[in-house]
């Protein structure tokens, strides 16, 4: 049977029987999504839906020119990426005009986990050594090596007690909720650089420090001033490479920053980007320096069948194209301090909002019980998303607490929007749970 002409309690039961059920779904009892729309989601009952949450499609719902672009390309050709075509190149040169001069050299596949996985492969090529240092609370990819540099506790309830020897983790550098709190969360940077040397001193100099740029697992939280600067100095006095996982937060979404990295004025010497680089179409970048990227000749070639393919390089440039025609990193800008200033202000009157954390679009309330104990909220989180999906708005709870709403919509998203956004919170809040 067509899966839509199906009932909706049976098409979850042919969900699980033919999807894996270890794949984690939005909802209990979920819309069934039919179609997009900017930043709306219209279900097959023909409610329209606030989308809230869409990090990966930037541009919007169905937009027009992606589908004509990639459906013009898909008539005329697609292949794989040995073939000599000229978007492959036409992308290459527009990602690199947006980063600061060394890095020059593009490697194109198709998701965040792969580009982190090549990162890491292209720091051990370059460095002839294992040891990697990631922040805890993070996420960076499903793959062996990307999953082991992953201590995010809504990955693997274990994950810090269950790490390969050659990741070593920082704290969480959480100025809200971590040890050092507000002011004191300069001491982070310090102390993680710290830690770096006395691993250096003790015979493991990491190949590479790998980080999200801007604090995404936290809710869209900035790394604390000073944090980059002070860890990629002892990176580097070690020999190893400084990667930023752009993923999450490139690009354009901070509105401030075409990239994250930008926020703590750091050069990183390897940038992963997936996501918003496809608009939801399986596209992701690892962009670094030529000397660096040649090394991985050490450990063979490297290819990927889909990665840069027509259609994809087509896909990649449409959106560069969409969010300087349509303005939406400055959109991002204004709405979201637009959105942030409301979130602010429900933030007066309700005692369950701790924090707002983030810039532009990329957003996160925190819920606590207490104010000064912090208490995650985690019911409550989970019970104002269930009745802002009934008051048509799609949103979901984030951290490894599970009590951030996270906030990080399509570009496109409008002041209306925002304010519609922030009177449907306001409603679920009055109301309670
Ligand atoms: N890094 C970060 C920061 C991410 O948020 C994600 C996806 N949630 C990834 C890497 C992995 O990307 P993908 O799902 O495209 O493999």
């Amino acid at each position: 049977a067509v899966a839509e002409e199906t009932p909706p309690g049976d098409l979850l039961r042919r969900r699980d029987a033919s999807f894996a059920t270890v794949q984690e779904h939005y909802y209990a009892d979920p819309p069934r999504i039919e179609r997009g729309w900017r930043h709306h989601l219209v279900d097959t009952e023909g409610r329209a839906y606030l989308d809230m949450l869409n990090n990966v499609t930037v541009l919007g719902h169905g937009h027009p020119r992606l589908a004509e672009a990639v459906g013009r390309q898909w008539r005329l050709l697609n292949t794989n990426s040995r073939f000599h075509y000229g978007a492959v190149v036409e992308l290459s040169e527009r990602l690199t005009a947006t980063l600061p001069e060394p890095l020059d050299t593009v490697f194109l596949v198709n998701s965040g986990t792969e580009a982190n996985d090549l990162a890491l492969r292209i720091a051990w090529a370059w460095t002839g050594r294992r040891d990697v240092v990631a922040i805890r609370e993070a996420y960076h990819g499903w793959s062996d090596a990307t999953d082991a540099i992953s201590t995010s506790v809504a990955d693997n309830p274990d994950a810090l007690g269950t790490r390969p020897a050659w990741v070593h983790t920082l704290p969480a550098p959480n100025a809200y909720r971590g040890t050092h709190r507000g002011a004191d969360a300069v001491r982070y940077g310090p102390e993680a650089a710290g830690a770096i040397r006395e691993l250096t001193a003790g015979g493991r100099p990491p190949a590479a420090f790998i980080c999200e740029p801007y604090y995404g697992n936290a809710g869209g939280m900035p790394l604390p001033d000073g944090y980059l600067p002070a860890v990629y100095e002892a990176v580097r006095e070690a020999g190893g490479l400084c990667v930023a996982d752009e993923v999450q937060v490139g690009y354009g979404r901070l509105g401030e920053w075409f990239w994250g990295f930008e926020q703590q004025e750091v050069l990183p010497d390897i940038v992963t980007v997936a996501k918003a680089m496809g608009n939801g179409h399986p596209l992701g970048a690892v962009i670094t320096r030529r000397d660096i990227a040649e090394r991985y000749r050490s450990q063979g070639y490297f290819f990927s069948s889909a990665g840069g393919s027509p259609v994809s390089s087509v896909v990649g440039l449409t959106v560069l194209d969409v969010i300087r025609d349509e303005g939406l990193q400055e959109n991002a800008r204004t709405v979201g301090a637009h959105l942030r200033s409301r979130l602010l202000e429900l933030a007066d009157r309700h005692e369950l909002i701790g924090a707002v954390h983030g810039t532009g679009l990329y957003l996160g309330v925190e819920l606590v019980r207490d104010r000064r104990d912090l208490t995650p909220a985690v019911e409550e989180t989970a019970a104002i998303c269930e009745r802002l999906r009934e008051l048509g708005v799609i949103v979901q709870p984030t951290s490894d607490r599970l009590c951030v709403l996270k906030i990080k919509p399509p570009l496109c998203l409008t002041r209306e929007s925002a304010d519609f956004f922030a009177d449907m919170l306001d409603v679920a809040l009055t109301e309670g749970w």
